[in-house]
């Protein structure tokens, strides 16, 4: 069988600008469809956007955004060598948490979007991208800071970033698990 062929990264964009799947389309202000590298060896996976993020139209410009950036950094990395998306496209009011009829309608776009970037590795952070992804249910406390498979990428997760900021111990947990994701781009490099 020919492998499908991968839709371009605008044309995916283009979709979810009209996309009315789920009610999440008429409170948004923005769709957040991530950004960055389109040819990224990590992609970064978080929740959903948040109102700066809706506000914007682009992931991670608040407070964990800039958090982000820190830990990005300590795994030498920095925002324009990665590709940044989420699990949701639109804002749930109040930054509640994602319910599972919005996963399962919004999901075939971040599909689409790894399919094309084709990274090496995919970092999950928290408890929503990484159960996408792995398509487990085992929590992300058991499962950070452990490099998992998933078809062909190489799947690394960690806490979020918004509940370390406010966790000290989490926060230390995330900050190792960026250092070791560091290390082990730089052998695999
Ligand atoms: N939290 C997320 O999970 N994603 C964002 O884009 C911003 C905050």
């Amino acid at each position: 069988m020919m492998p499908k062929p991968h839709i371009p990264l605008e044309e995916i964009r283009t979709s979810v600008e009209s996309c009315r799947r789920c009610p999440l389309c008429e409170g948004r202000t923005h769709i957040v469809f991530g950004e960055g590298n389109p040819e990224a060896r990590v992609m970064i996976v978080g929740e959903a956007p948040g109102k700066n993020e809706d506000l914007q139209g682009r992931p991670f410009v608040g407070a964990a955004g800039k958090y982000l950036d820190e830990l990005l950094a300590m795994a030498e990395l920095a925002r324009e060598d990665v590709f940044i998306a989420n699990v949701l496209k639109c804002r749930p009011p109040g930054n509640r948490d994602p319910r599972p009829e919005e996963i399962e309608a919004c999901t075939p776009y971040l599909r689409e979007q790894t399919r094309t970037i084709s990274p090496n590795f995919i970092v999950t952070l928290g408890n929503f991208s990484t159960k996408f992804i792995l398509k487990t249910d085992v929590g992300i406390t058991r499962l950070h800071g452990k490099l998992a498979q998933a078809g062909k990428f190489q799947v690394f997760p960690v806490y979020h970033p918004a509940a370390a900021l406010y966790d000290r111990s989490k926060r230390t947990a995330l900050e190792e698990d960026f250092a070791t994701l560091g290390r082990l781009l730089a052998e695999e490099a």
